[in-house]
């Protein structure tokens, strides 16, 4: 099988380009026109030797993705649908608003975290994304919408840090300067708390850190996230205080309400004093229903009466409702059913 020169960080592409008798430093040319001319064909290449595209025809392949179906939601926001070499599929789901354009992309088609409120959880593990795959989920997206794409969030399907290696490629593709040049101010990793590889990740990588607390006793979040189990709140609260954070940045922590289960006073108040003095922001997340279980959404009330406590405590505590949600691609909706809807077109 051709090698995919997007799966490839800049230093393994040097030794790739050594080891077939090149010099290394044709990587940087490559890369730069592979992101940043976003050439499809190792042909279109017009710096590079014959000799050396000859050779690089041989082996390796620039890969593209294919968006099967895009469905636009009456808020603006797209979800796209690609299929994988193998068949598989993820999506993708492009957030516009006055001031960004936000793209929300996959790591892993399903996932094996188990929360017990996600639609993607329902899938198990299907397979990891590689780096490439996530690349092309940027580009192909930034290809087909009028605007530049100005955030990146990794909060579609999958745990990122459950694929670490091909996500630090990922990352170091879309932040390069060779890449797509994306500062790391507007990329944002969510997980539910691996705590080691958020450890790791923190000594290499300055994105910012989203945490998907939900809930704030152990108890309650091991009924609905089963890898507290393992993770308790505690080593993740503690572990958001020991990660490097830049000046001027905050971690975020998402909080998933579902009614009668979460959403309660005593849980806003357990919540505060759990963050503390943490340089921190609380995005509410009132849960999207998906009719596949057992949770609902709380009231408006409830909702604004959980945010008073929190932001009367100083926390910054904004209302994330999600978008899309006719087109189920808000949070914990994309589960790749948009093979069953009808086919719209990108400009729909
Ligand atoms: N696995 C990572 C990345 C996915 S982010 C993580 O969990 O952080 C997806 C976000 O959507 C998470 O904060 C998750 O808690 C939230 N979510 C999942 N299902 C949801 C639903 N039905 N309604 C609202 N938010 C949901």
């Amino acid at each position: 099988m051709a090698v995919d020169l997007k799966n490839f960080r800049y230093e393994e592409l040097s030794a790739y380009l050594e080891s077939i008798g090149e010099k290394s430093y044709r990587a940087r040319q490559i890369m730069q026109w592979i992101y940043q001319k976003k050439v499809k064909d190792l042909s279109e290449i017009s710096n590079i030797s014959n000799d050396l595209k000859t050779k690089l025809k041989a082996s390796c392949e620039i890969s593209t993705l294919k968006i099967v179906t895009c469905l636009a939601s009456r808020d603006g926001s797209q979800k796209f649908l690609f299929e994988l070499s193998d068949g598989k599929t993820v999506e993708t789901v492009y957030m516009p608003t006055e001031d960004r354009a936000t793209l929300c992309i996959s790591t892993q088609v399903g996932c094996r975290m188990g929360c017990t409120f996600c639609l993607t959880a329902k899938q198990g593990l299907v397979r990891q994304l590689s780096p490439s795959e996530m690349v092309n989920q940027v580009m192909e997206v930034g290809s087909r919408v009028d605007r530049r794409m100005t955030n990146i969030v990794l909060m579609g399907m999958g745990e990122p840090l459950d694929n670490y290696e091909s996500v630090l490629t990922a990352l170091e593709i879309l932040q390069s300067k060779w890449g797509l040049n994306f500062s790391q101010r507007r990329i944002t990793l969510s997980t539910v708390g691996l705590v080691p590889a958020m450890e790791r990740l923190g000594k290499v990588s300055s994105v910012n850190l989203a945490i998907s607390l939900n809930a704030a006793t152990d108890e309650k979040r091991s009924q609905i996230m089963p890898l507290n189990r393992k993770y308790r709140i505690k080593d993740i609260i503690e572990a958001a205080k020991r990660y490097p954070l830049k000046s001027g940045r905050r971690i975020t922590f998402e909080y998933v309400m579902l009614a009668g289960l979460n959403d309660t006073d005593e849980d806003a108040r357990q919540f505060a004093k759990l963050l503390g003095e943490l340089r921190c922001k609380v995005n509410l997340i009132p849960f999207n229903d998906h009719h596949q279980g057992p949770y609902r959404r709380p009231s408006e009330e409830r909702i604004a009466a959980f945010q008073k406590i929190l932001v009367d405590r100083h926390i910054t505590a904004p209302v994330r409702y999600s978008r899309g949600e006719d087109i189920l691609a808000a949070c914990g909706q994309l589960a790749s059913r948009g093979l069953r809807v009808e086919k719209s077109s990108p400009s729909s």
